[in-house]
């Protein structure tokens, strides 16, 4: 151990758990007498609408971090120790609450959004000024910034190689947990010039929202059960999660989000689900784990934790692209990409304001908007299908569908949601090539079949048949009268048609980047 303070304070953000946290667990090594706060950062949260969800989920996965840190005081025969909150701007709240317990040290994790990383040179120079160290760790993903690069130092930009060079670098320490608990002893009472309950969200100026999300439940007790479920079913992962009307991803992306899960703890239960498949499916074990369903692994089962892993790794591979270009923020990952001309006008926003209603005529792309405007979560199939649509039928510039998920997306992430919608949009690193364009009908017949899905967020056509469901204008008369649907009054009719939007999209992309290759649309 290099260095050692007599006291520390944690400083918590985007990490809100006290096990396998890797700043805290510094910061109880290296310090005496250890306090965790958390700042309800007025920078951020006066942007918000005030029925923010996320704004609710934060709160009580506070509460559940303040229940944990008074158990593991108690665990260790101090009481009084919990978290400290503060409401205000974080750069004076850190140096205040530093220099109010008297700390040699502020411990973080890293957060490499380019607004998180402004905000910590300036807390860092605020800390300075009153003598305060500040440390900063790597927790939330598995490799970051350039510690994943080309054999020539440089950064990947194309997702397969840097899985290969992901998978090759993955050792059992980078997969470590960092203990906690048999440091317990250095966690201090709350001195009672700080302490103050927890603010109430109407305090913070919130309403709670209701919520009806997957995975929404708080807190990282929480997010265990919820991983320990997925755990049971990951075998059907890669078979069930282009499904959106089956149970199937792990819905664990808002616990990452917000760090009451561990990412390290996801890739060790993947990790090792693939390392009992692979000697199940070798013979060389029973290949009945704890946990998970199956007793003998097919190939199927397999590939369950192998795909999941794989997620896992674009979630490290958007971050690091977001470190490495952050321009992205603004602009067009491929700068030949900014010369594309999206409609613009009148038409254009009503065209829009259809998308965001869910009122397209296209029944999955519509279901889809039902259900982020009614949850705050949207399946990753579906969020590839609308933001498709959103880009190469309507015509619109990809900012505009990002801007709207991450105003309303629980897991909202800068890198992820970016990374998501340049793909979408082919203007991103390694993306769909740009005159592939799903169509929304295909998609539909492919991925919700039965339209259990549809039939959930778009009650108006629930009683249309399967085959009916996917394209209502295309119906026969008899099937729309016996389901009561009137197209133009119960259900609106196409705002573009689709065969036409697309060759609108390839002659619009073909006149910013040059002649399409020959292929065109495959059947997406
Ligand atoms: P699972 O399928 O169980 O995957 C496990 C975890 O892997 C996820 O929780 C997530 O952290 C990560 N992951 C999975 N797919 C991706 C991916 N394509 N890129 C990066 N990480 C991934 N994910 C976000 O976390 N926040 C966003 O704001 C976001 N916006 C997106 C926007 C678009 C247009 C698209 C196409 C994808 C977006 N994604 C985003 C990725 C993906 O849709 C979600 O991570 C996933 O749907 C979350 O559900 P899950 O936890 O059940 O995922």
């Amino acid at each position: 151990m290099s260095e050692t303070f007599d006291s520390a304070l944690v400083w918590l953000r985007r990490d809100l758990r006290c096990s396998d946290n890797v700043a805290l667990h510094h910061a109880l090594r290296c310090a005496r007498k250890v306090w965790c706060g958390f700042i309800f950062d007025r920078d951020i949260l006066d942007e918000l609408p005030r029925d923010d969800r996320r704004v609710g989920f934060i709160h009580a996965s506070l509460q559940t971090l303040h229940r944990q840190l008074q158990q593991l005081g108690a665990s260790a025969g101090t009481p009084g120790v919990g978290l400290i909150t503060r409401h205000g701007q974080a750069c004076d709240e850190v140096a205040g609450l530093a220099a109010a317990l008297g700390v040699q040290a502020v411990f973080v994790n890293h957060d490499d959004d380019p607004a998180a990383l402004r905000r910590d040179a300036q807390v860092g120079q605020a800390l300075r000024q009153i003598g305060v160290a500040l440390r900063s760790h790597q927790d939330h993903v598995i490799f970051e910034r350039s510690q994943i690069l080309t054999a020539r130092g440089q950064p990947m930009r194309v997702f397969t190689p840097y899985k290969n060079a992901w998978l090759k670098a993955l050792t059992p320490q980078a997969l470590q947990d960092h203990p906690i608990a048999c440091y317990a002893n250095r966690l201090a009472p709350l001195p009672p010039q700080v302490t103050a309950p927890l603010p109430r969200l109407a305090e913070l100026g919130f309403n709670a929202t209701p919520i009806r999300a997957p995975g929404l439940a708080p807190g990282s007790d929480n997010a265990q059960r919820l991983l320990s479920e997925f755990l049971r079913r990951i075998d059907d992962y890669a078979a069930l999660r282009d499904r959106p009307a089956c149970v199937g991803p792990s819905e664990l992306s808002v616990h990452l989000r917000f760090g009451t899960i561990s990412i390290r703890a996801l890739a060790r239960a993947a990790w090792q689900r693939m390392s009992e498949t692979a000697k199940a499916g070798s013979g060389s074990g029973t290949g009945s784990p704890a946990g998970a369903s199956a007793s003998v692994a097919s190939p199927a089962a397999a590939a369950g934790a192998a795909t999941w892993l794989s997620e896992l790794v674009w979630r490290d591979f958007y971050h690091q692209i977001l470190h490495h270009h952050p321009h992205v923020v603004q602009f067009c990952f491929k700068p030949e990409c900014d010369r594309i001309e999206w409609d613009q006008g009148a038409d254009a926003h009503a065209r829009f304001e259809a998308w965001c209603r869910g009122q397209t005529g296209y029944p999955l792309v519509d279901a889809a908007m039902a259900q982020i405007n009614q949850t705050g979560h949207m399946h990753n199939r579906l969020r590839m299908v609308v933001a498709s649509f959103l880009v190469k039928d309507l015509g619109l510039d990809w900012r505009w569908g990002e801007r709207y998920f991450a105003q309303h997306l629980n897991d909202y992430d800068l890198a992820a949601n970016n990374g998501g919608w340049q793909w979408a949009a082919s203007t991103g690193c390694d993306a769909q090539p740009w005159f592939r364009i799903f169509n929304p009908v295909l998609q539909s017949q492919k991925f919700d079949a039965q339209g259990a899905f549809i039939r959930r967020y778009v009650p108006a056509l629930a009683a249309l048949p399967d085959d009916a469901l996917h394209a209502p204008w295309a119906a026969r008369p008899m099937d729309l009268i016996s389901a009561g649907v009137v197209l133009g009054r119960d259900y609106p009719r196409p705002v573009v048609d689709h065969g036409a939007a697309r060759l609108r999209t390839l002659a619009r992309y073909q006149a910013a980047l040059g002649a399409a290759p020959s292929a065109t649309e495959a059947a997406d």
